[in-house]
């Protein structure tokens, strides 16, 4: 112990980041990478989106904005919801973060503490994690199973549930694992919810626009009964190819809302404000670049999902969201670790670890599928060259 605060010594990290920086430096030495680690769109954000920024920026948007992002921002979020959700949402209980990441560590500052537990995906974001440590509260996992497409089983997640109980995270459609929850099971879960009042739910949704077959998106806020201790996570990064601009959003029941307001105004203060204006053009303008972006992630997952079940040893589901594939892989006893190791050292393959995601991602790997074919080809070869090594 050097004397820091003790909780400092339980926060976790996200290897996504690191193993980045180590591609990176591969890179730099001369070898070709192939980036299969990080979780962001190989597209570049939408031009009326860029011009919108700068348009902002030439109009005088150069000060500060409210705490809780401006109000435009937080309508066309509002009508966003009504167009494709159908759910009516309150501008003045949305608050607008760098990222969509804050309304993570903000939910868990306000709700997390020894004593508490707080049931969450396993294999799941690794932030959630985390911040729980971080907080001194208990994670509770649940599991996510290869043979439930990675999706959560609501009597499983009600046994789950103690006194201690406080908050329940959940992630659908799913990073590391693309999958996408039945809308049976939550309805299931929800129906179950009524017994314990006391508990809220983070739904994380920022993959809630990249879906594929015939998946498609329930809100938890779609459902009355639980409205009141639902916090929605959402945002750009995902949707829209946005991940650097740092924008995503909360929306949170009234007797949170004011203590995370006030997180915000300690924490950044506001977003930067020409993103702000940004982020309504994402909104309102048209919406066909993401169908695109959406249409080419799908042709990529077929082909991904095909070619991976061919090699020996190796095998996947078919994810139905988000832009990544969770392949189990048996070789030699190797660990997830080992195995990710082994193809970003002698490969230069980048890929994630699934026991980075918790101990049921033990003999998974994450592989994003935000990179090329011709990369994602050659992904596919170098991982036959492994496993027949
Ligand atoms: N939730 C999940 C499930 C994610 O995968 C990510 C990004 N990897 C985030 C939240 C955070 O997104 P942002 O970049 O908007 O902070």
């Amino acid at each position: 112990m050097d004397g820091l605060n003790k909780s400092i010594y339980d926060i976790g990290s996200d290897s996504a980041f690191s193993i980045l920086a180590r591609s990176n430096q591969l890179k730099k030495e001369g070898n070709e990478v192939i980036n299969l680690g990080i979780g962001q769109p190989d597209f570049p954000t939408p031009k009326n989106v860029i011009d919108a920024a700068i348009k902002a920026l030439r109009d005088g948007h150069h000060g500060y904005t409210s705490s809780n992002g401006i109000i435009e921002l937080r309508e066309a979020i509002s009508e966003d919801y009504l167009t494709f959700q159908d759910v009516s949402v309150n501008p003045n209980d949305i608050l607008i973060t760098p990222g969509g990441k804050s309304i993570i560590f903000y939910t868990l500052l306000m709700l997390g503490q020894p004593g508490v537990e707080i049931i969450t995906p396993d294999p799941g974001f690794v932030a959630y994690q985390s911040m729980i440590d971080y907080t001194g509260a208990t994670g509770v996992p649940l599991p996510h199973r290869m043979e439930n497409n990675f999706s959560f089983d609501a009597d499983e997640l009600l046994s789950l549930i103690t006194e201690k109980t406080k908050l329940i995270i959940l992630n659908s459609p799913a990073n590391p694992t693309g999958g996408v929850v039945p809308i049976k099971e939550f309805e299931k879960l929800v129906n179950g919810l009524e017994e314990y009042p006391n508990i809220f739910i983070l739904s994380d949704e920022i993959y809630s626009k990249i879906l594929f077959d015939e998946n498609s998106h329930i809100s938890l806020l779609s459902f009355p009964n639980i409205r009141e201790r639902v916090i929605v996570l959402d945002g750009w990064s995902k949707t829209f190819a946005m991940t650097g601009w740092r924008l995503g959003y909360g929306i949170f029941p009234k007797k949170l809302f004011k203590y995370a307001e006030k997180l915000a105004i300690n924490c950044h203060s506001c977003v930067t404000t020409a993103v702000q204006y940004a982020g309504i053009e994402a909104l309102r303008g048209s919406h066909d670049y993401v169908k695109k972006m959406v249409n080419e992630f799908e042709l990529r997952r077929d082909f991904l999902t095909a070619e991976l079940n061919k090699i020996p040893n190796v095998s996947c589901v078919k994810p139905g969201g988000a832009f990544y594939v969770f392949p189990k892989i048996e070789k030699d006893n190797l660990s997830s670790k080992g195995i990710s190791d082994y193809l970003l050292e002698k490969k230069f393959l980048a890929t994630v670890p699934g026991s980075a995601f918790g101990k049921n991602g033990e003999g998974f790997i994450r592989m994003s599928y935000a990179s090329n074919l011709e990369n994602l080809k050659k992904s596919i070869l170098y991982l036959n060259e492994f496993i027949n090594e």
